[in-house]
Parts: structure tokens; sequence; C-alpha cells
């Protein structure tokens, strides 16, 4: 399983020489895949196991698959869901960690990278306006994990009986708040924690797709009236459809007259802290009890990099602390994070991030969000200009427009016609854009994700949509 030294240099330098070739050669890669599923289940086939192939030709046959075998989403021209180019240093991150391998469960098993994570929840935190001493949290998977650590944190906070009963040990069904425009991760989160899915309550934006507060209120109180137990709300600040931020201060407010945990998802939208003149949009989110920040969403890290933070440490410890007779207890002032979190055996996911901010600074992530925002803008000016409209509110580099020359024909023809022109763009300008609905309407959207993306791709996307 280990090749001797001098093979190990060399099987190295292969694979750094595609990395870098990857990167030379992004912008004229195609977005769309190459390789049909078809073809690579017959590649599979002849991949049998019984014979081997060089370690170079293995590297080889991985990049094509990855390459060609996909969506591209690391492409400057992929405007779409999230997915960024990864930062360079975090791909180096990711070869140093799985080299060492260091298990990140118990404090003592590794105090440098434990730490190393801690400093940076701790940084995150302040960012959002925490107290960075009291705060707490963990790297997780993604932002899924983070808003069920966020959810099943609220429930045992609230619900003390639950740590060892279950939902039987309540006497009322618990239930908590979102929008139409939330995140569905919470949809599989209350099914996750034995809630129910019903236990999700959709509560009524504001025609700038907000959730509404005054709408919320009575919710609560309906709830209240009708015997169920109101628990969370979980605000959004950069829905993943249309970028909109929720009317956090108020939905805070709320939170603390009512009693209820507020949680603030800002998977994608989190990036915004890093800049002095974005981060006031996000005003209001250091009043959370907890916010999810994926760094692999706009901080532009690889993808398995999700961050949940917590105002104060009470209540991890309470929900997911377990009796471990066969690994050592850390010394106290210090975080086990199998005690802190949903996962047990962790990666160090959170060096792809120190990587990048030691080299980037917090200026350098200030600078990326802030040139994306400006993109953003100059994608819905262009659009406004040539008789687009533009269909959602927000500061931020989502864009979501329609044609108006397609507003009197019925939903279902409207949705075909966007459809084909995202398709026409994907095969014919190398622009990825996808067709999401706002307010039940059928939409394009256009999210800027690479933080390689120019100017020049704006009037490229431009060019595509105009033909
Ligand atoms: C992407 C996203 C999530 C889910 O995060 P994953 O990293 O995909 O698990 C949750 N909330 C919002 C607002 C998102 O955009």
């Amino acid at each position: 399983m280990l090749p001797e030294s001098a093979e190990r240099k060399k099987i190295l330098s292969h694979a750094t020489s595609a990395v870098a070739r990857f990167y030379d050669q992004l912008r004229d890669t195609a977005i769309m895949p190459e390789i049909s599923t078809a073809a690579v289940r017959a590649r599979l086939k002849e991949l049998d196991f019984e014979t081997t192939v060089s370690a170079d030709e293995a590297i080889d046959e991985a990049m094509r698959l990855l390459v060609q075998g996909g969506l591209l989403s690391a492409h400057p021209r992929y405007f779409g869901l999230f997915n960024p180019t990864p930062t360079f240093m975090g791909v180096i991150a990711d070869l140093l960690v799985s080299t060492v391998n260091p298990q990140l469960a118990a404090h003592n098993h590794h105090p440098a990278a434990t730490e190393v994570e801690e400093h940076l929840v701790r940084y995150l935190a302040g960012l959002c306006g925490f107290d960075p001493a009291a705060a707490a949290g963990s790297f997780t998977s993604g932002g899924s994990e983070a808003n069920a650590t966020a959810v099943l944190l609220a429930l045992t906070r609230k619900f003390p009986a639950l740590r060892a009963g279950g939902m039987r040990a309540l006497a009322k069904q618990p239930v908590f708040y979102v929008s139409a425009e939330t995140h569905h991760s919470f949809v599989k989160i209350a099914h996750m924690c034995g809630l129910g899915r019903d236990a999700v309550h959709v509560v009524e934006t504001d025609p700038d797709l907000k959730l509404s507060p005054a709408a919320l209120e009575r919710a609560i109180a309906a709830d209240h009236a009708a015997g169920q137990e109101p628990f969370l709300v979980a605000a959004t600040a950069g829905t993943t459809s249309a970028g909109i931020i929720d009317p956090l201060p108020e939905l805070a407010e709320l939170c603390a007259r009512e009693g209820l945990h507020f949680h603030v998802d800002a998977a994608w939208g989190g990036g915004a802290v890093f800049s002095e003149r974005l981060r006031r949009h996000l005003d209001g989110i250091e009043r959370a009890d907890t916010i999810t920040i994926d760094a692999h969403k706009w901080l532009s890290v690889p993808i398995g990099t999700g961050v949940i933070l917590t105002r104060s440490g009470a209540g991890l410890h309470e929900t997911f602390s377990v009796d471990t007779p066969y690994i050592p207890r850390s010394e106290e002032r210090s975080t086990d994070y199998l005690h802190a979190g949903i996962q047990w055996t962790r990666r160090f996911a959170g060096l792809r991030l120190f990587l990048t901010l030691l080299t980037a600074g917090r200026a350098g992530y200030a600078a990326m969000v802030e040139r994306q925002s400006a993109l953003g803008d100059l994608l819905r000016q262009e659009l406004r200009a040539r008789g687009w409209r533009i269909v959602n509110n927000t500061p931020l580099p989502v864009v979501c427009f329609t044609d108006p020359a397609l507003d009197s024909r019925p939903p279902d023809q409207r949705a075909t016609a966007l459809e084909s022109l995202a398709r026409q763009l994907q095969e014919q300008n190398n622009c990825w854009i996808s067709v999401t609905r706002l307010r039940g309407e059928p939409v394009l959207r256009a999210c800027f994700t690479s933080y390689l993306a120019g100017e020049e791709d704006v009037r490229g996307l431009i060019k595509g949509v105009e033909e």
C-alpha cells in the first residue's frame, strides 16, 4: 500500500501536474459532462479489480472521470448552486490532512488540530457578532449537519425530559418555523429527530419573499392554542433560490419575547460577514442562538466544510456528550468534539479554511465577496437594460429573472421556455444557470459562486441569454 520513496515522489509529481493542469485549463474545459453515464458504466465494468494498473494510470483515470464525467461546478461560468471553485490552499489542505490523518474526536488525540478548529470557530463567531470567548461550535460535514445540530440543541435545552425519554416523554408536540424559501434540509432534520415532518410549520413570506414576523406571531399563537409547543425559528440569511435575507432583528425580537431558540441559517450568505460593506445586511445575526455557515459555499473551500456556531457553550455538551470508557477524557477547558457534535471520528476539515485564511487573510475574503456582489449588481443592471425583469430583491449575488414577453403564456409553457434557454446556454455558451420557482412562478437563476468569475463572464452570460 505504500510505494518506496523515489516512486512516491514520482507519483506525487504526476498528481500535482494533473492538479496544476486542471487550473491551467479550467476556463477552456466544458462545464457539461463529456462522458455519458452509459460510458462510465461500461468503463466501470472493465475495472473489476482483478488486474491492476500503475499509479499514474489510476490518477489519469480518476481525473478523466472527475473532469469529464459530471458538471464542472468549479468553472468560472458555473452560475449555479453555491458550489464554488475551491481555493488552492483548501486543496493543499486536503492533501496534508489526508497524509497525517489526525483524529479530531477527542482533544487529547490531537490538541493542535482541535485548537485550530476552536480558533476558527471563535474567529467566525466574532465576525458574526458573538462574544468569541463565550461562543462555541464545531465544523460539520455541511449546512445540513449544522442545521441538525442546532435543532437537536434547541430541543434538548427546551425539553430536558427528551434526553432520556425521547419524544414520548413530552406532553406536547414540539414544532418549529421556517418559510417556504427555507432550505429543505429542515424537513429531513424534523424526520431524523423524531419530530415528524409535520412539525415543520411553513410561515408566510412578504412580497419580497422574507419570512413575515407578523405571520410568524399569528402562527405561534395558533399553535399554542392548538396545544402544540413551539421551540425554534429558523431564519435564513441568503435563501437558496433567491438569496433573500429574512428580517433578522424583528425575528430575534420575537424569539426573545416568545422564548424560542433563534437559529440563523447563513449557509451561503454568511460569507458576507467578512466584508464591512456587506455585513450590515446581516444585522441581527448577532442575536441568534445558533448560526450555520458553510465554508464550502461562499468561502470556497472544498466540499465537506460546514460550521455550526453557538452563542454560548451551554447545551452542546448536554446534547451530545456520552460516557466512553475507551476514550480518555481530555483536560477541562478543551473541547472533545465527539461530545459536542453529531460526528464521532472527525476529519480535520478546518485546515481548508485555516490555510486559505492564513494566505488570503480577512481582507482577501472581503475583496472576494465584494467583487462577486458587484458582479451580481452588474448582471442585474445589464439584464434590466435589455428588458428582462429581475424578480428577487437582495444585495447578495443571486439574480433571478424572467422575460416579460413570456408573461402572457401559462406557467408550464413559461417553464419549458426558460428551461430550454438554460439548456442552450449550457450546451452552446458553456454557461451554467438554472431554473427555479419563486412564488410558484418559474424564473431563471444565476448566482456568482466562482471567485474566478469576472466582468467578461457577465458579458458572456448576457450574450448567451440574448442569443
Ligand atoms: C446549501 C444550504 C444548506 C445545506 O447545506 P449542505 O452543505 O448542502 O448540507 C442549508 N441551508 C442553506 C440556506 C443552504 O444554501
